[in-house]
């Protein structure tokens, strides 16, 4: 028996779904859904659905004040009979911190698991086995009550999507320092997986885009002068051969992947940092060769290697190494994400059978 409800269109869906060859990150859809309503205090029975359209009153508060946060892991199932999970309980938890900043009911763990864990199920037979490739899940909480008061809304939707992807590979980025807008500041929502922050982003970003880059680097919101990260991405220096990355100072979003590889690094022997760092350091260090190697790292790319820094008006700081240390730990990581290696730190969970 699941505890929650199977629409009777489900089967059809999966079985009518056909896993493309090219799947990019994000272009395919999983063909279900999880939905669960939040009402009069309480959660209701959630439903695995076909993929499809929702409806919202034009007034929903998610469009109007951004009530909504997210989270995004992968299942992988390569050469495995079923799939597992990469360290779901601590995206649990960062959804429940992301949920209590901006005053949005908790999703409980209970209905955390069931909601990724019915999508991830139902998509066993068709997740894309081959390595580097991966079910991305989706679950996102946001208000659908309509009106403008200020304050929250009273009902909300939890729900999970999912997209079959091929490893993010960004090529060697070239990332943009922005000056002036900034992404997120201390005592804001940028530690939050806030849809916001990604609004506050964009623009920078198409700046990037349109000379020819590839992303945008944050700077703090009060002096601009120190490494906050890049759109979707933590970030880390590689200086005379140790890591640093950036220190959590409440701006900056907590990612999962960078805080596995603090402690991947550190076990295979790098000395590791969290610190504040100045963007000055950075860009000497790039042209004493104190700083060799630049990388961002999150779910969807892993490690994404950082080709050079650049300013607006066109000045290059290109780091002499890229993908060297950035290579040895995205290997290293999707190793035990897609359970090739052993897993030292009990990190990836197997989906229950039923
Ligand atoms: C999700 C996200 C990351 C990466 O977090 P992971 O848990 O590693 O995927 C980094 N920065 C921002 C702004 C994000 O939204």
């Amino acid at each position: 028996m699941n505890d929650y409800d199977i629409d009777p269109g489900v089967p059809e869906a999966i079985e009518r779904f056909k896993l493309p060859e090219s799947l990019g990150f994000g272009l395919v859809n999983a063909p279900v859904m999880f939905e669960a309503e939040w009402r009069d205090g309480r959660w209701e029975r959630g439903r695995l659905k076909p993929y499809g359209r929702i409806e919202l009153w034009p007034g929903a508060r998610a469009l109007h004040y951004g009530e909504l946060v997210f989270e995004g892991l992968k299942a992988y199932r390569v050469g495995q009979p079923r799939p597992n999970l990469f360290r779901p309980d601590a995206n649990c938890r960062r959804l429940q911190r992301s949920a209590s900043r901006l005053s949005m009911p908790q999703v409980p763990e209970a209905l955390f698991f069931q909601g990724i864990s019915s999508v991830a199920h139902a998509c066993s037979a068709i997740m894309p086995t081959q390595s580097g490739r991966s079910l991305y899940l989706r679950p996102f909480l946001f208000g659908t009550e309509s009106g403008y008061m200020l304050r929250n809304s009273r009902t909300f939707c939890f729900m999970v999507i999912a997209n079959p992807v091929e490893s993010y590979a960004s090529g060697s980025m070239q990332v943009v320092i922005e000056r002036t807008e900034v992404r997120a500041a201390v005592g804001g929502v940028g530690e939050a997986k806030a849809s916001a922050n990604y609004a506050a982003s964009l623009r920078a970003s198409n700046a990037a885009v349109e000379q020819g880059r590839t992303v945008a680097l944050w700077l703090d919101g009060n002096e601009h002068r120190y490494l906050q990260e890049l759109s979707g991405m933590n970030l880390f220096a590689v200086l005379d051969g140790e890591l640093h990355t950036p220190e959590l100072d409440g701006a900056i979003l907590p990612g999962i992947t960078r805080d596995s590889l603090l402690v991947l690094a550190r076990s295979l022997g790098y000395p590791v940092h969290e610190r504040r760092i100045a963007l000055d350091e950075v860009l000497e260090g790039i042209d004493s060769g104190r700083c060799g190697e630049l990388f961002a790292c999150g779910t969807a790319a892993i490690v994404a290697p950082i080709a050079m820094l650049a300013e607006r008006e066109g000045r290059e700081y290109k780091l002499r190494h890229t993908d060297v240390v950035a290579k040895q730990l995205r290997e290293s990581l999707l190793a035990i994400q897609e359970r090739r290696a052993p897993d030292p730190f009990g990190w990836t969970r197997e989906l229950a059978p039923d």
